[in-house]
């Protein structure tokens, strides 16, 4: 199993020389020894050492009921015995049909179609062609809703269009120039957003949000009430609403999907991430029955959603989707989540206690752990990631937050060892730098 210490150094040498990782300082990365992942087992990834790490992050955010699980091996071993790839474009296939039908039945009230990707970029580029395309082809006054609603320090993805509805500055404010302008509401300030609406009377196709948790902001979380005030907006000024489950979607929050803790159902909601539970790369766009309806016509008249992927849909996806919402079932997940949670939240308030520690940030699993230390150039998170790494898990931070958001299924055992790590590589890495001086 473990490849020979030759191998690995071969490994090392050819990824410094050929890969270009992402959201990485390359530079910095070259100087590090790299963590290869060979193999992962229920909440654990084994390196190509032999070393064993709790996966504290979900492999970024998707990983649902853990790695090798057999219900899911076997679908997609099921799925690539029949074909592994086949279009959705002019074509259609089983997988696909199922895991729409269960997705619809599954999310919040109204929304009846089904629209494949395979990111959550993707996932949330076709919500805002849609809701644009959708009042552009009603006409008259509605076709001047060319606007979006985006919230301050937002994240919706890495590509061109999801880039100019987000909202965070280091990773956004390069491409500013090529991005199309949108309007910034606070976030958690349903005031703030009225004042947008009035400003913008019948300008407004959609407000686009993460419901409850905005995760790459560092897990800034809502006040209760934001979400379902900003339903209430959006039915006032006639504006669509896009709820972006990427992240919080399929159990993250302690909920399926975030916007049931407030009884809201958006018109257009964009999954991904846990879809397949952390399996493969597939998305979905889900609308609403009168947004899809703007869409018929007879083919002279143009009002086909001119979009699709080549992989959109793909079938080895779809079955891992399709097993992973039979294993939420199987293994009641959610139901044994709630004790899981609430431990969780008595874990952290040792952490919350802590000198090094800010503040802890939290809903459901998903966690932010605010340091002190806010020095950029020592990259205090960065530091924490790698103790933790030593003493046996993965976390991943963002800036001098540290994340922690392992899978639904990770054992009470583990969950302890996962925070008692976190808290021990806090405390080492603020021990290895010089105290910051008070100002
Ligand atoms: C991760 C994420 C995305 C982007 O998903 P990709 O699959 O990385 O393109 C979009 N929205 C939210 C809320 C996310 O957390």
């Amino acid at each position: 199993m473990i490849p020979p210490p030759d191998a690995h150094v071969q490994l090392v040498s050819d990824d410094r020389s050929c890969v270009w990782h992402p959201f990485t300082q390359q530079q910095a990365w070259a100087g590090e020894e790299p963590v290869i992942i060979e193999r992962g087992e229920g909440t654990d990834l084994f390196d190509t050492t032999g070393k064993r790490y709790i996966d504290g992050v979900s492999s970024l955010w998707c990983n649902v009921h853990g790695h090798a699980h057999p219900r899911i091996d076997a679908a997609v071993r099921g799925q690539l015995d029949k074909v592994a790839h086949s279009t959705m474009l002019g074509l259609t296939h089983p997988s696909a049909i199922r895991l729409a039908r269960r997705l619809v039945d599954l999310a919040p009230e109204g929304l009846t179609r089904c629209f494949y990707s395979d990111s959550g970029s993707t996932a949330t580029e076709i919500a805002l062609k849609m809701a644009f395309q959708f009042w552009h082809q009603r006409g008259g006054e509605d076709a001047r809703r060319t606007r979006f609603i985006s919230l301050r320090d937002a994240y919706h993805g890495d590509t061109i269009g999801s880039v100019s509805v987000g909202g965070i500055e280091l990773f956004h404010s390069t491409y500013r120039p090529l991005l199309f302008e949108t309007l910034t509401a606070e976030p958690g300030d349903p005031k703030n957003m009225q004042r947008l609406f009035e400003a913008h009377y019948g300008e407004v196709a959609a407000v686009i949000m993460e419901p409850l948790v905005q995760g790459a902001a560092g897990m800034l979380v809502h006040p209760p009430g934001y979400l379902r005030a900003v339903r209430e907006l959006c039915d006032r000024h006639g504006a669509l609403l896009i709820c972006d489950e990427v992240a919080t979607g399929f159990g993250r929050t302690g909920k399926m999907f975030a916007c049931e803790h407030e009884g809201v159902a958006p018109d257009l909601l964009c999954v991904a991430k846990g879809v397949t539970g952390g399996y493969l790369p597939l998305a979905a766009t889900l609308a609403t029955e009168e947004i899809y309806e703007g869409f018929l016509g007879d083919h002279a008249e143009f009002r086909t959603f001119f979009h699709g992927h080549t992989y959109t849909g793909n079938p080895l996806a779809c079955a891992a989707g399709l097993a992973t919402l039979d294993v939420f079932e199987e293994e009641r997940t959610l139901e044994r989540l709630q004790p899981k949670i609430e431990l969780l939240g008595e874990l952290l308030e040792q952490v919350t206690a802590m000198p090094e520690v800010a503040e802890v940030r939290r809903r459901g699993f998903m966690t932010g752990i605010q340091l002190t230390d806010h020095r950029v150039e020592l990259r205090m998170g960065h530091r924490v990631a790698i103790e933790a790494r030593r003493r046996g898990a993965i976390v991943r931070p963002l800036g001098d937050t540290v994340i922690l958001m392992p899978p639904l299924a990770i054992s009470v055992s583990e969950l302890r060892r996962l925070v008692k790590i976190t808290s021990e590589a806090i405390r080492a890495a603020v021990a290895t730098v010089r105290p910051a001086v008070a100002a």
